[in-house]
């Protein structure tokens, strides 16, 4: 009896592991749905089932490139600190549409208050900073833009329509939204953007194409994520 059930269990044991290598066959063999690509067929795929080249695909779309650190800083300095700023002002709430006079409020301080006294500060000690400015930004405060530029030492950077959630919009729509933005910001400073800021996400990661989208708007500056 024993003998016959622990042959029993041989042959259970083998039919299980034909049956596993048919599916990994037929999984391997299975040719790619009608009308999509392989790779579209791969990237259908949880990550972990991808192929090597899937996944530096999908690392290469946005890698840091080549090191431009210098091998010595100019006049022997020892650290480089770049100074950026925001100047989202009220484009936050526009976007999510929270129109409350509180929060509202908070957006127009900066561009009252907040943008002067930097200004100041940076005057005071005769450093030059990039501020990055959504298009709407440019729009509703034209005279702190003005005040930025007044000194010639600083850049103005793109940074998006509205700080729209760069994500959660298709492609042709990112597109679109960067080509206005750049334009309003052209006719408002009277000259090319300096540099290309993308946006941050509300959502941990940017939009699988937004350094494609980016190179394109920058004209030969480096986009930065
Ligand atoms: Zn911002």
């Amino acid at each position: 009896m024993k003998r016959w059930t622990a042959m029993l269990g041989i042959l259970l044991m083998c039919v299980g592991f034909v049956g596993l290598a048919a599916e990994e066959q037929s999984r391997q063999a299975a040719p790619p749905k009608q009308g999509k690509t392989e790779k579209q067929e791969q990237e259908d795929l949880p990550p972990w089932r991808w192929s090597p080249e899937t996944v530096r695909q999908a690392v290469n779309q946005v890698r840091a490139g080549k090191d431009l650190t210098p091998r010595e800083w100019p006049r022997g300095t020892r650290v480089a600190v770049a100074l950026s700023f925001d100047f989202d002002a009220e484009t936050n709430a526009l976007r999510d549409n929270q129109l409350s006079p509180g929060v509202l409020s908070q957006g127009e301080y900066t561009a009252r208050t907040a943008i002067p006294r930097i200004l100041n500060l940076l005057d005071r000690y005769k450093l030059p900073a990039t501020f990055f400015v959504p298009a709407v930004t440019a729009l509703l405060h034209p005279k702190e833009i003005a005040a930025i530029q007044a000194s010639g030492r600083h850049e103005l950077g793109m940074h998006g329509w509205i700080h729209e959630r760069n994500s959660l919009l298709g492609e042709d729509e990112e597109r679109r939204l960067m080509r206005k933005s750049y334009e309003l910001l052209k006719s408002v400073t009277g000259r090319h953007p300096d540099a290309v800021l993308g946006l941050q996400p509300g959502h941990g990661s940017a939009h699988p194409r937004a350094g494609v989208a980016l190179r394109q708007q920058s004209h030969g500056r480096r986009p930065s994520l």
